[in-house]
C-alpha cells in the first residue's frame, strides 16, 4: 500500500508574513503509524514545498486541515479522486473529529475521528471497523456511521522527527527559528465556552506522561520546542512532576538547574494559564531553569465580566502581575486576546490602552469566532454572515458587528501597530525582507 498524506492549507490575511510555520505534526504522527506497520508513506505539505512524488500512485490518500480549510479539503479530495480513481480518501484532524458530518460528501470515502490510533491500525489490517470512521459504501451510495472512540490513555507512539529534519530551518514561531512541536497531553480540563479544544475527546482530559514527554524532547535536534498542549500544566503537582522529568535530562556536569540538553540547551514555549502562573510563582525559577523561555497565555480580554461570560475561570486582577512576575523571571510572553464583535470605540480603546500599561509588546487579536461544532456556533448561527469557513480564522467578522464594518477593522488593525515597537517583530520582519 501507498499513502499519500497531504497538509491541506487555507491562506489567511496574515499567510504573506507568516509568523508562525510549523510542521504538520498530526500527519507525522500518522506517518510513524504506517512505518511501524511496514507502508510506505509520502508527506505533501505546500507551505514546505513538499509535492506529492512523481510517477507513485498512491492507494490510499489522507488529508488534514484545520477549520478554515473545510472546503478546501473537499475540493483536493475531488480532484485526487479525479485523477487517481481508484485510490480512497480520507479525512481527518481534529476540524473533522468534531464536524465529521461535514465532510460526508462526495469525493470522500472515510472521514476518521477517533481520538487515538488503535482504530486506524485496525483499519489498516483490513479488518472491520466499527468505531471511530464514517465510511462511504459506494454501492449503496450511504453512509456507516462509527461509534465514538475515545482516548482512556495516552497512546506510546513517539513520533519519528525524519520530516521535520528535512524542513526545520524554515520553521519558527515569530523571531525564533527551528521550532519542533511536541504534544503530550489530549484535551484540556478546563471549560472556557469559547474554546474549541475543550471539546476533544469529549471532554477527557488526558494528561501527558512529562518523563516521555521530556524524552522525545531531549532526542529531538532542535534549539526551540514548542510544547502545544492546549494547557501544558494545569496543577502544582504537574510542574513538579515536570521539573523532575526535566531534571533527568539535564547536564549532569553543570547539576540539575540547567536546560536540558541534546545538541544544546532546549528552550520551551509553552501554553500555560495565567493562574496557574500566578499561583505557583515559586515554581517560576525552576522552570525557568528547566527550559521554560516563553509562555503563551489567553488573557481575551481585560474585563472580568468578560472573562465571567467565558467561563475563563480567572480573573483578569492577576494578569498585571503576571507580568511583572514573567518579566522578573525573564521569562517571554505572547498574551493572546479576543476582540468582540460587540466592541464600541471605547472597548478597543480601553484594550489598546490595557496592552501598553502592562507593557505586553507580544501579543495576538482574535476576533471573536463562534467555531463549527461549539455550542457557541449553534447559539449564533442566526446572527453568521457567512458560512464560508476560509473566513472563520479569527482575522473576518462572521457575525455583525455594533461599530460600522470598516470601522472595526479600522480599530482591530490598529491595535496590532504597536506590534511594530517589538524587537522581536522587527526581527521577524528583518528576516523576511
Ligand atoms: S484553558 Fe485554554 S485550552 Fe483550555 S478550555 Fe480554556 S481557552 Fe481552551
Amino acid at each position: 500500500m501507498i499513502v499519500f498524506l497531504e497538509k491541506v492549507r487555507e491562506k489567511t490575511l496574515f499567510s504573506a508574513l507568516d509568523p508562525i510555520i510549523t510542521e504538520p505534526l498530526e500527519l507525522i504522527y500518522i506517518q510513524t503509524v504506517l512505518s511501524q506497520e511496514g507502508i510506505e508513506s509520502y508527506i505533501i505539505d505546500p507551505l514546505f514545498k513538499m509535492n506529492k512524488p512523481g510517477g507513485i500512485i498512491p492507494d490510499l490518500i489522507i488529508l488534514s486541515g484545520y477549520n478554515v480549510a473545510e472546503n478546501l479539503i473537499i475540493k483536493r479530495a475531488n480532484d485526487y479522486k479525479g485523477k487517481y480513481p481508484l485510490a480512497k480518501i480520507m479525512v481527518s484532524g481534529v476540524h473533522a473529529q468534531i464536524n465529521r458530518q461535514a465532510f460526508r460528501v462526495s469525493g470522500i470515502d472515510f472521514v476518521y475521528f477517533s481520538q487515538g490510533f488503535e482504530t486506524f491500525k485496525i483499519f489498516l489490517g483490513g479488518e472491520t471497523v466499527t468505531k471511530g470512521m464514517d465510511i462511504y459504501n459506494k454501492d449503496t451510495k450511504t453512509w456507516t456511521t462509527g461509534e465514538d472512540d475515545l482516548l482512556k490513555n495516552s497512546e506510546d507512539i513517539v513520533p519519528c522527527r525524519g520530516f521535520f529534519n528535512l524542513i526545520k530551518e524554515k520553521t519558527r514561531y515569530i523571531d525564533k527559528k527551528s521550532v519542533a512541536l511536541v504534544k503530550g497531553a489530549h484535551g484540556c480540563p478546563y471549560k472556557c465556552n469559547f474554546c474549541y479544544c475543550r471539546l476533544l475527546n469529549k471532554g477527557k482530559y488526558i494528561k501527558p506522561d512529562y518523563g516521555k514527554l521530556m524524552s522525545q524532547v531531549y532526542n529531538i535536534d532542535s534549539e526551540y520546542i514548542w510544547l502545544i498542549d492546549d494547557c501544558f500544566l494545569t496543577t502544582r503537582e504537574d510542574a513538579l512532576s515536570f521539573i523532575k522529568a526535566s531534571k533527568k535530562y539535564s547536564d549532569p556536569g553543570t547539576g540539575a538547574k540547567t536546560p536540558i540538553k541534546c545538541g544544546g540547551a532546549k528552550s520551551l514555549i509553552a501554553y500555560l494559564r495565567a493562574d496557574f502562573l500566578v499561583e505557583n510563582e515559586d515554581l517560576i525559577s525552576e522552570l525557568k531553569a528547566c527550559g521554560l523561555d516563553e509562555v503563551i497565555v489567553g488573557f481575551e480580554s481585560p474585563n472580568p465580566d468578560t472573562l465571567n461570560d467565558y467561563n475563563k475561570g480567572q480573573s483578569s486582577s492577576i494578569y498585571k502581575r503576571l507580568a511583572e512576575i514573567l518579566k522578573r523571571k525573564n521569562i517571554e510572553l505572547t498574551a493572546l486576546f479576543i476582540v468582540d464583535p460587540q466592541y464600541n470605540t471605547g472597548d478597543f480603546l480601553r484594550l489598546f490602552r490595557y496592552i501598553e500599561a502592562l507593557n505586553i509588546s507580544v501579543y495576538t487579536l482574535s476576533i471573536m469566532t463562534p467555531l463549527k461544532g461549539t455550542l457557541d456556533y449553534e447559539n449564533k448561527k442566526q446572527l453568521l454572515t457567512t458560512t464560508d469557513p476560509a473566513k472563520f480564522d479569527f482575522l473576518h467578522l462572521v457575525i455583525p458587528s455594533k461599530l460600522p464594518k470598516w470601522y472595526f477593522y479600522t480599530l482591530f488593525y490598529i491595535g496590532h501597530l504597536r506590534l511594530l515597537k517589538s524587537k522581536r517583530i522587527r526581527k521577524m520582519i528583518r528576516g523576511l525582507l
